[in-house]
């Protein structure tokens, strides 16, 4: 033993030993069949390595001791218990099918649980409808400051696509008061995991408008606002980057273009 760390403490300062190239290729990368993951295929110790595809992508293959290995990334948005269908095509043409079952994984699986919780959830609340109609159809600007991003503009989250941009942005200062749109009832309040602290206003038949990232909410469910009262303050809560508030509204339960009731600047 004190022969071992003796022998290591001569080992040159700026080349890995042997040993710790050794754990890396062992352990890393962790194999974990959830999404977000990296599954571990075995694919026998041909001479040459196999070609291998999930769907119509090529996969990582490695030679690992006497065996080539795929290292298939599993997509953060697989769904636990489902199966994923690798195919492996030897040097000879000889084809080879491989499934990997998606496990859950606790943190992965909160995260994605809760934004499927809050998007149901959502979805409920924009689906209101009550029978009286607005007084108008008119809105006011909900905060100052240039109108940024447009309506229809596709964004992205940690490099992936999302869904187009719902609303209309405000650059306002994070503690600029957010005014109700129009008259109506608050319908639904929450700190939701992409718009932040958001309020959504029912002005009736299906008219809805939604206010998110905010700071600070200063109305409850239930409560009526008349248009041009203070429902709450612009902040940066949700995933988003900086300070602004977000601004959607929606007809028949669907996100249409907010430029369309309001003033032009
Ligand atoms: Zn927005």
């Amino acid at each position: 033993m004190s022969r071992r760390r003796f022998v290591l403490s001569l080992a040159p300062a700026l080349v890995a030993p042997a040993w710790v190239a050794r754990a890396w290729a062992a352990t890393l990368p962790r194999a974990s069949a959830v999404p977000g993951g990296v599954a571990r295929v075995g694919l026998g110790a041909s001479e040459q390595p196999p070609r291998v595809r999930l769907g119509s992508d090529r996969v990582l293959v490695m030679r690992e001791a006497d065996e080539w290995i795929a290292f298939v990334g599993i997509a953060l948005a697989a769904k636990p218990g489902s199966t994923l269908r690798v195919e492996a095509e030897q040097a000879g043409g000889r084809l080879e099918r491989f499934e990997i079952a998606v496990a859950p994984k606790a943190y992965a699986s909160q995260h994605l649980k809760r934004y499927e919780r809050e998007r149901v959830h959502l979805s409920e609340v924009l689906r209101t409808f009550t029978d009286s109609p607005p007084a108008t159809l008119a809105m006011l600007q909900p905060a100052p400051g240039e109108r940024s991003s447009s309506f229809g503009l596709r964004r992205y989250f940690n490099g992936r696509a999302r869904s187009p941009h719902t609303g209309m942005d405000f650059a306002a200062p994070a503690g600029t008061p957010v005014i109700a749109a129009n008259a109506g009832h608050v319908i639904d309040t929450g700190d939701y995991f992409f718009p932040g602290r958001t309020v959504v206003l029912d002005h009736g038949q299906g008219f809805l408008s939604l206010y998110a990232h905010l700071e600070a909410i200063e109305v409850s469910v239930a409560q009526a606002v008349s248009a041009g009262s203070v429902i709450g303050k612009v902040g940066a809560t949700g995933r988003i980057t900086g300070p602004h508030l977000h601004f959607s509204v929606y007809l028949n339960a669907v996100a249409v273009d907010p430029a369309l009731f309001l003033q032009d600047q």
